[in-house]
């Protein structure tokens, strides 16, 4: 709210905004995140493929079901902005904001990644995150966030007024053009709202806006998931470099990131099964 208020403060103000605030959602019952197992997976685990991401650009990769992948800070502080999609229907993928209301704006180990309704399923479990140390910092900032949309030409182009063809947006729609050939508008369509690795953001306390400020990420850094069904995912090196100054141009350093996906031991996951899709009937009272 930027506008002067218009409106008399009422008599009983301040009793109206003691009233307790009550979490959403009931999330000790969700199901269970399996962490425990999953430690105990990645143990053993071995690394079968790696990508890197070049600096301002994006890049698809796949990871099976049963697996693990890792997002790598390498040569410099990096944000990158993560897409996952069920690989075999892209028109299930990352759910940010339901994300956000069952975990948190920020998330780390033992969170879980959702996907979109009607499926409303754990794609991914946050397995291991060496900024978990970082915690909520003076300004109210934490890391990894599920806050941000993703930095989009038109944003940039209605603030600027100039065409630039490195934002996070882009990135991630030459990235699936590339993994999947599709056609530039169709693979578009399928850039969704993102999980913002290793960006430190939060909300100003005075007008609540939302702000980024410098990462805290480091070379060697990494945040790891397992994988809870076949996933696609795109990642992209933020033109924002460590987000601490400016993005959606090319004036910032800029780093590549590196993804890795590992395969854990053979029989060291035989409890455990994909979870599926939402039990709801699908009918809405039709
Ligand atoms: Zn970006």
């Amino acid at each position: 709210m930027s506008e002067e208020n218009s409106n008399r403060t009422p008599a009983d103000a301040a009793s109206r905004r003691a009233a307790a605030p009550i979490v959403c959602y009931q999330v000790d019952q969700l199901p269970s995140s399996n962490l425990a197992l999953y430690q105990q997976a990645r143990e053993g685990m071995n690394k079968v493929d790696e990508i890197t991401v070049p600096p301002r650009d994006g890049a698809t990769f796949e990871v099976a079901a049963g697996s693990f992948f890792r997002i790598v800070s390498v040569e410099g502080s990096q944000v990158g902005d993560l897409n996952l999609w069920n690989a075999h229907d892209l028109s299930e993928r990352f759910f940010s904001g339901k994300t956000r209301q069952l975990h948190a704006t920020h998330v780390s180990t033992g969170d879980r990644l959702w996907s979109t309704l009607p499926g409303l399923r754990p794609m991914a479990t946050i397995t291991h995150d060496t900024l978990d140390w970082y915690g909520w910092d003076e300004d109210g900032g934490g890391v990894h966030d599920v806050i941000g949309t993703r930095c989009d030409p038109y944003t940039n182009y209605m603030l600027k007024g100039v065409d630039y063809h490195h934002c996070c947006h882009s990135n991630l729609t030459r990235a699936l053009v590339a993994g999947r050939n599709l056609p530039p508008g169709e693979a578009e369509l399928h850039v969704h709202d993102v999980m913002n690795v290793f960006m430190c953001t939060g909300f100003t306390r005075d007008t609540h806006q939302y702000f980024m400020k410098a990462s805290p990420v480091r070379p060697g850094d990494f945040i790891e998931f397992f994988a809870e069904i076949d996933l696609l995912g795109a990642l992209s090196t933020c033109p924002g470099g460590d987000c601490g100054s400016s993005h959606s141009d090319d004036s910032t350093p800029c780093f590549p990131l590196k993804v890795e996906i590992y395969k854990p031991a053979d029989g060291s996951l035989n409890d455990w099964t994909s979870p599926g899709r939402s039990g709801y009937s699908g009918t809405h009272g039709l």
